[in-house]
């Protein structure tokens, strides 16, 4: 393999990798907002079922309230009906005796009802806050892990950025202009080089003349894809390539 065209898979795989550091250093700030929404969500949801509980508690309260004073009524008018001078009278206290009872019956009931939704709002806030805690330590444990992730990409990106700078200066010039043409105007995903494999450029799959074959396996000049224009190189080398980068 041409030595600019060794160089230029260097350049081109350090590209590929930086603009991945890059995407995933944007993507960790989303993913955190994200996760701390769905937080969010979850405890406005636990504090309107807090918000329930306590409703019901102050109308049971109240009810609770309504009742005694029903209840000293009825009392009162016991004693009044002591000393009742007609059957009349006692009857109409007896009466009045009847409405507050049904009255105290009524609140009875609307207690019970209040205590059963009591229960289900009780169950769901304790479950609610069992899982909220649950979650706000997931959430700590993944922020703690995006914050870690995020340092290792900047450090890992600016080692690749300094290797950029020496291996764009071993490229010639002429070749490193040519990558950076095609990187910025026509390839920007960054596949700037392809294969050339069977008598195909692998980048646009399109057939390339024979003597062209030729000249990317022999090595010999820096040879481009007549079509898509992208920098040739032989399908062999990459093995070596890898050895170079661990090197
Ligand atoms: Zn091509």
């Amino acid at each position: 393999m041409h030595a600019d065209v060794a160089t230029a898979l260097r350049l081109q795989a350090l590209d590929l990798r930086a603009a991945e550091l890059r995407r995933e250093i944007a993507a960790l700030p989303k993913r955190i907002l994200e996760i701390e929404k769905a937080l969010e969500a979850h405890t406005r949801r636990l504090e309107m079922d807090r918000a329930a509980l306590a409703a019901n508690q102050r109308e049971r309260k109240k009810i609770e309230g309504e009742i005694q004073m029903h209840q000293q009524k009825i009392s009162r008018l016991r004693d009044q009906m002591m000393e009742a001078k007609t059957n009349e009278q006692y009857r109409a206290f007896q009466d009045e005796i009847a409405y507050f009872e049904q009255a105290i019956r009524k609140a009875e009931d609307q207690i019970l009802e209040l205590m059963l939704e009591a229960d289900a709002l009780e169950a769901n806030v304790r479950k609610a806050e069992a899982a909220l805690q649950a979650e706000k330590k997931s959430v700590e444990a993944e922020k703690e892990q995006a914050r870690a992730r995020t340092l290792a990409d900047k450090e890992e990106l600016a080692r690749i950025e300094a290797e950029r700078k020496e291996v764009a200066a071993r490229l010639a010039p002429e070749v490193l202009s040519m990558y950076e043409r095609l990187r910025s105007r026509h390839y920007p995903a960054g596949d700037v080089l392809a294969e050339a494999r069977n008598g195909r450029c692998m980048g646009c799959m399109m057939t390339i003349r024979p003597q062209l074959f030729q000249d990317v396996k022999s090595g010999e000049r820096v040879v481009c894809c007549e079509t898509c224009r992208r920098i040739l190189y032989a399908e062999e080398p990459p093995r070596d390539i890898e050895a170079e980068m661990s090197a």
